[in-house]
């Protein structure tokens, strides 16, 4: 399995960052997990070509995570010409919000049928999807309480990556996070505490307990990427790999 990290940046790009996308190439498909904006920009820097993406899946309907889905539409419509069908998962509303978003930005284009099947799949949380050798399972975490958010953990021969999506630092993330081989965790913040992020005192203090073999730090504010240099933490840039 590698994963690339196409956007480390939180919500605000901060830093110059990109949005979050992390594109994840196992046996027999490649996916990305989540899929904010910058999109384009993020995989054409690192010249990945996005006509062998066979799904995306969402942790949470912001923005920052998939108001990206509508410029892969408009890739593969003029772009990167596609007829085979691509895949979204995400939470409830999934369908609903990206076809909205699509409507909003290019209303012409999104009235017309486009030429390729794009297949919807809400998911409840525990539901598992099996994409090429890989078992993608949507775990319940804790952000904004209007909306649905997941964490994904994607489990192929023996090893197992978590993406915490976006989430405060809880009891059941750390749980979700125990012993796994890759754990990619959001940090938002550094001095200002949150109920809906994590900030970097809260899993720096925590981050031996969690037998992790590599931690990385992602969703990078303002606030932790000011003070990097003193970070003890791994922590994410655009572009780099992880392979497992
Ligand atoms: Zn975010
Ligand atoms: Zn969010």
């Amino acid at each position: 399995m590698r994963v690339t990290v196409l956007g480390s940046g939180d919500a605000f790009g901060a830093g110059g960052r990109f949005h979050s996308a992390y594109l994840t190439e196992v046996p027999g498909a490649t996916f990305l997990l989540d899929c904010g904006p910058s999109i384009l920009q993020s995989a054409k820097q690192v010249c990945w070509d996005l006509g062998k993406l066979d799904a995306v899946l969402i942790t949470h309907l912001h923005g920052d995570h998939f108001g990206g889905v509508p410029f892969l539409f408009m890739e593969y419509r003029y772009e990167t010409p596609r007829t085979r069908p691509f895949a979204i998962y995400g939470p409830e509303g999934t369908e609903r919000r990206v076809r909205a978003l699509f409507a909003a930005l290019y209303e012409h284009t999104a009235a017309q049928p486009l030429p390729f099947p794009v297949e919807y799949r809400e998911l409840a949380a525990g539901e598992a999807v099996e994409l090429g050798a890989a078992r993608v399972t949507p775990l319940p975490v804790h952000h904004a309480p209007e909306l649905t958010a997941f964490a994904y953990r994607v489990e192929v021969e023996g090893r197992t990556f978590l993406y915490s999506g976006d989430t405060a630092w809880t009891d059941e993330l750390a749980a979700h996070a125990r012993g796994v081989d890759l754990f990619v965790c959001e940090c938002s913040t550094f001095e200002t505490r949150l109920d809906i992020h994590v900030s970097y005192p809260e899993i720096a203090a925590r981050a031996h307990e969690l037998g992790c073999r590599r931690l990385v730090l992602s969703h990078l504010g303002s606030e932790p990427l000011r003070r990097l240099e003193e970070l003890r933490l791994e922590c994410a840039r655009d572009g780099m790999t992880l392979d497992l």
